[in-house]
């Protein structure tokens, strides 16, 4: 049975690429993916290289998203990037409370919240990260945790923005190790995820809303995992960073 929601891939290039090689990046996968129109694409290069990446995406089927932004607009907020900032680079994504940046930055869910919102008034789509750590996950409390973050990360937005928003669901424990959740983990959780926005938002919302798997995602697992009733697509770290194992997932996934 074919989805009713549009898969969405995106790639995640972290601290990583200068200009010059973001630019070779985007050049190739320009080429390798210029006839996909079944999946969204997006690709999220550090800040430095915004400007030319979407230059370089100009009349092509890629979109821009940036890595994370301030919860904050313009203002005396030294070292943030703002909301406006990023759209002036034409950027459409915007990933928020990633794994790493709940780690390193101590992010917490209502920060995340505040993120989402001010990504919102922007008109900016927020990529919003969770996902339980190899201890949770042993502790069996999995299911607890991820509802804790999706509920948190996701206060006072409006069901409009709920609708809009995509969650990214990515366990701790896959991100960069090689290890991925089976297909039937992801899904379980995925079901989950959308349960907990039935409850918070009623059943129409939570069927528009999408839920990005990842974690260690590649080209011989993207197919298994994205047929999933409830997967709508990827967030992709290691594998986003070469054209052809990042272009063989999106062609692997339609
Ligand atoms: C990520 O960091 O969002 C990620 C999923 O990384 P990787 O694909 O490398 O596990």
């Amino acid at each position: 049975m074919e989805k009713e929601r549009k898969l969405i891939v995106a790639g995640n290039w972290k601290s990583n690429k200068t200009v010059a090689e973001s630019l070779a990046l985007v050049g190739d996968l320009k080429r390798e993916l210029a006839a996909v129109k079944e999946v969204d694409i997006v690709v999220c290069p550090p800040f430095t290289a915004l400007e030319s990446v979407s230059k370089a995406i100009l009349d092509s089927n890629i979109r821009l998203g940036a890595q994370n932004m301030s919860e904050n607009g313009y203002g005396a907020f030294t070292g943030e990037v703002a909301a406006g900032m990023l759209k002036e680079f034409s950027v459409g994504y915007v990933v928020l409370g990633h794994s790493e940046r709940r780690q390193f930055q101590k992010e917490s869910d209502a920060l995340v919240a505040r993120k989402a919102a001010a990504a919102h008034a922007a008109n900016l789509v927020p990529i919003v990260c969770v996902g339980e750590t190899l201890a949770e996950r042993e502790a069996g409390i999995t299911d607890r945790v991820v509802e804790t973050q999706v509920r948190g990360s996701l206060a006072g937005l409006t069901p409009e923005q709920v609708e809009k928003t995509i969650i990214a669901y990515e366990p701790v424990w896959a991100i960069g190790t090689g290890k991925t959740a089976t297909s039937a983990q992801a899904q379980e959780t995925h079901a989950m995820i959308r349960k907990v926005v039935v409850a918070i938002h009623g059943d129409s919302v939570a069927r528009r809303v999408r839920i990005q798997y990842g974690g260690s995602v590649k080209a011989a697992n993207a197919r298994e995992l994205l047929s999933q009733p409830d997967i709508d697509g990827a967030l992709v770290g290691g594998a986003s960073l070469e054209v052809r194992s990042f272009a063989d997932i999106i062609k692997n996934s339609i």
